[in-house]
């Protein structure tokens, strides 16, 4: 560790304590505050949207500003307008019935914010996957530390010198910092610990959190399957997969990270994919729209599953392109592998790139059981025209989340809750989710000062032979 990280980790622990006074002051943010820190939320992303866009680009070597502000700024300005606008609902207490044995009496349920909470993002998109767990830790009146991703230090930066204009460092801050850093801060007694990154450090925050019974939401990675089905016509199918799995060059959590296709179909739907990516980006290499890798570490475990796949015999499908230019601006060209071994990296290990497996499968159940037979995915993707063929499908397994014949804007639903099961996470956000996930719901059991329950203490008489005769029918 160096002695910039010592000072880091010796100066969060400073944080977590002032942060943790602070809300012990102000244990009820009341809804104005919570609007108004929603309001500056949003007003630093309008304002500094081209600051941001740029940082993000400088992190990846190229980024589009259109993907950035679609899939980053304006998802969190809209987050935080809903939240906003929902906010008096999602913080009512809510009444419960009573039993009659137990009258008189109100029960009811308080939403009350858990405290101080830690945020820990990842890179690939490093201001919405802060900032959106932010929205909502902000809409439950908790206080928050952020620790982003070391991958891409120009965003962190820029995140923490905005939110240290927006916020008191007693409400909101952030960390910097790599590995070592990450590591202590998941070691802190926050109130809950948010953690979105891979399945691999997934299990050590899990660890960490358990160490101090701390509660942890984990929004971790996977490969999650697109199914087309022999009902769904095929350009539209192309048309969709190509858009969801090109978009940040792959990088995305929830990006088709294989497709299972009637047998017989494979490389006709991928050329079809092949074909989409050129229209989209018809340079490739040179194209501005189309995001580079974030790192080499990265773009060389890339090539490196592409090129066990050719070297296993599988068909590799990319655009004419130029290889040399490519290389130089770190990008990996749209790449379709037709059929790969299944015990190849390309289909045993997360992708989180440019490169798309096509599978053939012989029946639906097959495909359904090889979905099965490996990991909860983060998302599914279902392609049907046929809803009971759809259900069906959802029917026989199980996924974080869903798109039937569409994929990644699910999680742009704001009701809808996101997150993963098993191996791609545990909990959820967005909308109510984000908000009941930095909640406690407190249960309230409120009497009068004379209540008929004294009446079953010992000595057992009459009044308990009834009440207990009545509780076991
Ligand atoms: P990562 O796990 O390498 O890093 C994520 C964060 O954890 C970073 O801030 C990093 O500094 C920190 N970290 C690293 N080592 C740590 C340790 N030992 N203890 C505590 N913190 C530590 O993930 P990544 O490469 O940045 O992100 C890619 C992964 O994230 C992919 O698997 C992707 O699917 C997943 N992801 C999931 C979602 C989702 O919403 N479910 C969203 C985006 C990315």
């Amino acid at each position: 560790m160096s002695e910039a990280e010592a000072k880091q980790i010796e100066r969060m622990k400073g944080l977590l304590a002032a942060q943790q006074s602070a809300f012990r002051t102000e244990r009820h943010r009341p809804i104005d505050k919570r609007k108004a820190d929603l309001d500056r939320i949003a007003d630093l992303c309008r304002k500094n949207a081209d600051a941001i866009a740029e940082a993000i680009s400088k992190d990846f070597g190229n980024r589009a500003k259109q993907e950035s502000v679609i899939a980053e700024i304006a998802f969190v300005i809209q987050d935080a307008a809903h939240a906003k606008k929902h906010l008096s609902k999602w913080m009512k207490t809510r009444k419960v019935g009573v039993p009659m044995t137990l009258m008189p009496g109100s029960a009811t349920i308080r939403r009350d914010p858990k405290g101080v909470v830690g945020i820990v993002s990842p890179w690939n998109y490093p201001f919405q996957l802060a900032m959106a767990p932010l929205v909502a830790a902000i809409a439950a009146g908790c206080r928050a530390m952020i620790k982003p991703s070391e991958y891409t230090p120009a965003t962190g930066d820029l995140m923490k010198s905005l939110l240290a204009e927006a916020f008191e460092e007693d409400h909101v801050t952030v960390i910097t910092g790599g590995p070592a850093v990450g590591e202590a801060f998941t070691k802190l007694k926050f109130d809950h610990l948010f953690y979105t990154g891979s399945t691999q450090v997934g299990r050590l925050v899990a660890k960490a959190a358990a160490e101090n019974l701390v509660p942890v939401t984990l929004e971790l990675g996977g490969k999650s399957p697109a199914i087309v089905t022999p009902s769904y016509p095929q350009g539209p199918a192309a048309k969709s997969i190509g858009w969801g799995k090109f978009f940040n060059a792959g990088q995305t959590c929830v990006a088709p990270d294989y497709v299972l296709a009637p047998k017989g179909s494979e490389k006709a739907l991928g050329e079809a994919i092949i074909a989409v990516a050129q229209h989209e980006f018809p340079e490739a290499a040179s194209d501005d729209a189309y995001t580079a890798i974030v790192s080499d570490r990265h773009y060389e475990r890339l090539n490196a599953m592409i090129e066990e796949a050719r070297a296993a015999g599988a068909e590799i499908l990319q655009p004419e392109h130029d290889a040399q230019a490519a290389q130089a601006a770190r990008k990996i060209p749209p790449t379709v592998v037709i059929n790969p071994p299944e015990d190849s990296r390309l289909m045993t290990e997360e992708i989180f790139g440019p490169v798309l497996p096509v599978m053939g499968y012989t029946e639906l159940d097959a495909a359904t059981d090889y979905v099965g037979d490996h990991d909860h995915p983060l998302a599914l993707y279902v392609y049907s025209t046929d809803k009971t063929e759809a259900n069906r499908i959802l029917d026989n397994t199980m996924s974080g989340g869903v798109g039937v014949n569409i994929n990644l804007l699910h999680l742009s639903v704001p009701d809808l809750p996101f997150g993963g099961i098993g191996g791609s996470g545990q909990g959820s956000y967005h909308g109510e989710a984000g908000f009941l996930t930095f909640t406690h719901e407190r249960s309230v059991f409120r009497t009068g000062k004379w209540h008929p329950s004294r009446l079953l203490a010992p000595p057992y008489g009459k009044m308990y032979e009834t009440v207990a005769e009545k509780q076991m029918s």
